[in-house]
């Protein structure tokens, strides 16, 4: 059964010209792209989405650097979509990532690390809803 999870390309890839490359990378992982947009956001929309992260030392260098320039954010679909995108994006820190992964060949640091996935069903609802109207979904 199809399932959705939620991702964002990082202001890093971005700015360093690598949203078709990883957007490729995603669609050769079998993945349909559901919805897509390109914007930037506010510190505050940052914090609202890592709220989880608060209490992390680096939740201030994270939502400050997330709020640096324009993201991209997509709802993903296909089977297994939430463990599979996790697997295509490797490693949180790019040091760790296995070859082949978009963090591997995209990310610059832990912190500057390309791609975010939604981590479980639970975060998958609540980041989807976050970032996209029920409309812009269909
Ligand atoms: P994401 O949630 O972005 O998909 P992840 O699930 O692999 O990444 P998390 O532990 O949820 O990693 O951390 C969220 C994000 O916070 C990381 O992707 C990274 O950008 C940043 N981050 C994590 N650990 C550190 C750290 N030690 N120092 C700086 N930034 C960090
Ligand atoms: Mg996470």
């Amino acid at each position: 059964m199809a399932q959705r999870t939620f991702s964002i390309i990082k202001p890093d890839a971005v700015r360093k010209g690598h949203t078709g490359a990883v957007l490729a990378e995603i669609e050769k992982a079998g993945f349909q792209i559901v919805a897509i947009k390109k914007q930037s956001i506010s510190r505050a929309q940052a914090e609202g989405f890592y709220h989880v992260h608060k209490e992390r030392p680096f939740f201030g260098e994270l939502t400050q650097f997330m709020s640096t320039g324009p993201i991209v954010l997509m709802v993903l679909e296909k089977a297994n979509a939430i463990a599979d995108l996790r697997k295509l994006m490797g490693a949180t820190n790019p040091a760790n990532a296995e070859e082949g992964t978009i963090r591997k060949k995209f990310a610059g640091s832990i912190q500057e690390n390309a791609i975010h996935g939604s981590d479980g069903d639970e975060t998958a609802a609540f980041e989807i809803g976050y970032w996209f109207a029920g409309y812009e979904l269909i």
